[in-house]
Parts: structure tokens; sequence; C-alpha cells
């Protein structure tokens, strides 16, 4: 069995939202006689993360409710990396995504080594589909699952329809397929987002 990590590493000076300089991670290492202990202090959506519907929606659930048994189960691994700009309806219509399905979009996206302003996202009418299909989850190479669309249609209607969402996969090693995921966001109460260590098994567990 071969265990794929696509997991992006935490460390200053690691690709950010927008390279805004607040959402750089600061971590701190003390070193006392023989004892070293360290802290860390960073945004919740740092690098690999599972969102919440707390994140977009008001009174929306926090992280710790996710079930463990939605992020620990098969996925379906689709090769987009023809997709240019975003990830529209026309590209993901034809795929075999079915209900209850946790779905990782691998883009262009993961042979990106910055912040890259113009990321793929996945598009408003591509979300809505994946929403009506009523899958389970989706993931996606880019540390949003969105952008310049005004009020978050994509994250809104995924969200609403209880949709998990996770964000700043690196699955540039990954081939298409299905494969068994671990994905094990931090159990922090009350958050938006926990970042989480998300490994993929190229057999099927269970
Ligand atoms: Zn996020």
């Amino acid at each position: 069995m071969k265990i794929y990590d696509v997991t992006a590493p935490i460390f200053n000076g690691m690709p950010v939202y927008k390279n805004k300089p607040e959402k750089q991670p600061t971590i701190e290492t003390n070193t006392n006689g023989h004892v070293t202990e360290s802290r860390i202090s960073m945004d919740v959506h740092t690098g690999t993360h599972v969102d919440a519907p707390l994140h977009m929606i008001n009174d929306g659930e926090t992280i710790e409710t996710i079930d463990i048994e939605q992020l620990v189960r098969p996925v379906k691994v689709f090769d987009l990396t023809k997709v240019d700009e975003k990830v529209s309806l026309k590209d993901i219509e034809e795929l075999d995504i079915e209900e209850n399905d946790f779905i990782l979009f691998k883009t262009k996206n993961s042979w990106d080594t910055e912040f890259n302003f113009e990321f793929i996202y996945v598009a408003e009418d591509a979300a809505a589909h994946l929403a009506d299909k009523k899958i389970s989850g989706v993931g996606i190479d880019a540390l949003g699952i969105e952008r310049a669309q005004e009020g978050h249609p994509t994250h809104r209607s995924l969200m609403g329809s209880g949709v998990i969402i996770m964000e700043g996969l690196q699955l540039k090693d990954i081939e298409a397929g299905q494969y068994f995921m671990v994905a094990a966001p931090l159990k922090i109460e009350n958050t938006d987002a926990s970042p989480a260590r998300v490994l993929l098994f190229d057999e099927l567990i269970g």
C-alpha cells in the first residue's frame, strides 16, 4: 500500500492567501537546557485545511462538528490540469460524480510554488452542479475554492448544501482515480476552519 501525503508544509514564508503578511504563521522555538518547546500562531486557513460552514455563513456549524467519518473515506481524484482560469460546469458535467462522493480536483494550481493571484477556482455554475448532485465534499489544490466572485456564491452554495470544502491540497504527484483518504483537522472548538493532515492511500480500506 502506498501512502501519498498531499499536505502543504507549514513554515514562516510559506504561500499564504493573497500574500497577506498577517496570514504568515509565526513559529517561536525556545530552548531551556535540554527542553525545547515551540509556539505557533497562525490563521486557521493556513496551508492544507478544511473549512467549516461558519466561514461563510453566520451561525454556521464549526469545524469540530464535522463527523470524522465524512473525512476518513474513499475519494475520487479528477484530473482538471487542462482547465484554465476556472472550473466551470462544462468541465465537470461529464465526470463520474455521484451522490455522497467526496471529490478532489487536481488543477495546474498544484505546480504553483508561490501564491498565484490567478489561481484556478470552482465557478458558481460548477458549485451549483455539485450541490445538486448532493456530493459530500470537494477539495481543491488552491488556498481558496473561489476568487473574483461577488458574495462568495461557490462557498455559499456548497456550504448551504452541507458540502465539506477542503483547500490547499498538493496533488502534483497524484493520478486521477480512487483513493482512501484520511483528512484529520485539529479538533479546535468553535472555529471556522482548521489545518489538516491529508493522506491518500492507493488501496480502498473498509
Ligand atoms: Zn479556507
